[in-house]
């Protein structure tokens, strides 16, 4: 007998339920990714995704020829591709993880008609994206909660399965053809210090967090030049790592860092439960607040100077250069620039989210519109009014200005805080420098948000 497993965002070999139940039912396994033209179609694609996606494939089919197989490439529609797989190969069932995004679930329905059709089955196995499958906890009354702690606190109760260790051996039937899958190298526009994707990069970074910036993170999590987070999103991403499998790990290692962790790890499941259930959130305001965005030429300007970091105020400007050059980007960056853009710029917050998902590795729908509509005051936020001030956020989470001098070298010559404002330099020293003006006066930018929102 032959099982096809079909690989989408699980990029990995262990805690993955559905090459499990393909190998413990079958003789014979196909491991199978389709590149299908609709994703990047639906927007998913971007160089430093796809540079990143083809590390996740590379190391997944090494994975599996260590064990005895490879992993069989297609190009195509995947209903069709599946199909085709499955009658070459003459197998009985295939079984894929259950995804929660619209295009997702759409392409699972199509898959199931199409199998069905030829007489064999889909098995979608549950929480092999999530820690907790969408929909499995909710409050009384609705499909989903809105409130983080309520969830948090139900979703930490939520019994997990224990991690499941990667299959011994793989054998494949001989004679699959399989399609060249995408190099690295044939990605144009990659961020040059993009990491490297992949399972195996993930479990190294994984251990190498626990031993060593566990302990540092519950209150290091936000220190902009520190860097004690994870920077696991990309893996968590591609699912070349199991959130499942990382939350067993954290709550083994325990202490306050590992347990914050888990905590940001419940995020993801929490914007997912909201997206799964409401997908047009992904572009309309979850909580509309009659915002009259700016548009026209001067708003133009300064959503260009927003993107290229040239807002002229530097913790803003170092996290969208650390964005443009690494494609990843500190939590706490991703929180002032969005504020920044939001409420100091009053823009569009789907502007923002669009930039971010052009350029983020782990660039994803559900936890870049929630987030940004978070920040922005239009999603699930209790306060929606808040701004964050640049100058404050500079001065708190990067103290001694060493993010701000690693990206924005014109300023490297700043000594200590002082790189925060740059405008507070004599006429003569600042023309030294060769940094922009602030676009805006902080104070001229709250006003006009607080107006346009009908707050004043
Ligand atoms: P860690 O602090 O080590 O956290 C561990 C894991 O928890 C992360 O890898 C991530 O999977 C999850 N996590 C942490 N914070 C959040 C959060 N606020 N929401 C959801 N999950 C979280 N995260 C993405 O994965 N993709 C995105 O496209 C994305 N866009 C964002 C846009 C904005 C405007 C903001 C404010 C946040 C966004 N985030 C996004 C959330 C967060 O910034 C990143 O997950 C985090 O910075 C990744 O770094 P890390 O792996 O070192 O995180």
């Amino acid at each position: 007998t032959v099982s096809v497993v079909l690989f989408t965002s699980d990029l990995r070999l262990h805690d993955h339920p559905p090459l499990r139940a393909a190998v413990d039912a079958a003789d014979e396994v196909v491991p199978l990714f389709v590149r299908d033209p609709a994703v990047d179609r639906a927007g998913f694609a971007a160089p430093n995704r796809l540079a990143f996606l083809a590390d996740c494939l590379a190391d997944l089919d090494a994975g599996l020829r260590r064990r005895g197989g490879r992993l069989v490439v297609r190009a195509g529609d995947t209903a069709a591709e599946v199909c085709r797989a499955v009658r070459q190969s003459d197998a009985d069932e295939v079984h894929m993880a259950a995804d929660h995004s619209s295009f997702a679930r759409a392409r699972e329905e199509r898959l199931r008609d199409a199998l069905e059709a030829d007489g064999r089955r889909l098995y979608v196995h549950d929480a092999v994206t999530t820690v907790v499958p969408p929909g499995d906890v909710v409050p009384q009354g609705s499909d989903h909660f809105a409130v983080f702690t309520p969830y948090f606190r139900r979703w930490s109760g939520v019994p997990l399965r224990s991690p499941l260790a990667a299959p011994r051996a793989v054998r494949v039937p001989d004679g699959l053809r399989s399609d060249e899958p995408p190099s690295r190298a044939s990605v144009a526009d990659v961020s040059e210090g993009l990491a490297e994707g992949g399972e195996s990069a993930a479990r190294r970074r994984l251990g190498a967090w626990l031993s060593r910036h566990a302990d540092a993170y519950e209150t290091g999590h936000d220190d902009l030049a520190g860097d004690t987070t994870s920077r696991l999103s990309p893996y968590l991403h591609f699912g070349a790592l199991s959130a499942t499998e990382a939350v067993h790990r954290a709550r083994a290692r325990g202490g306050p860092g590992a347990e914050a962790f888990v905590r940001q790890l419940c995020w993801r499941d929490f914007h997912r439960q909201m997206l799964a259930v409401r997908p047009a959130i992904a572009t309309e305001d979850y909580r509309p607040r009659h915002d009259r965005w700016r548009r026209g030429a001067a708003a133009e300007a300064d959503l260009r100077a927003w993107r290229e970091g040239r807002t002229g105020y530097p913790v803003v400007d170092a996290a969208l250069r650390q964005l443009a050059h690494e494609g990843w980007m500190h939590n706490r960056g991703r929180l002032l620039t969005a504020s920044f853009l939001t409420k100091t710029l009053y823009l569009d917050w789907r502007e923002g989210a669009r930039h971010f998902l052009s350029l983020l590795v782990d660039g994803d729908l559900a936890n870049n519109q929630l987030n940004w509509q978070w920040v922005a005051g239009t999603g699930a936020d209790s306060r929606p009014n808040k701004v964050l001030n640049p100058v404050a956020q500079g001065r708190r989470y990067d103290p001694d200005g060493a993010y701000v001098r690693r990206w924005v070298p014109e300023l490297a010559a700043l000594p200590g805080a002082s790189v925060h404002e740059p405008w507070r330099l004599k006429d003569r020293d600042r023309a030294a420098y060769d940094y922009p003006e602030p676009l805006v006066a902080l104070a001229e930018g709250a006003a006009r948000f607080r107006h346009g929102r009908g707050l004043e």
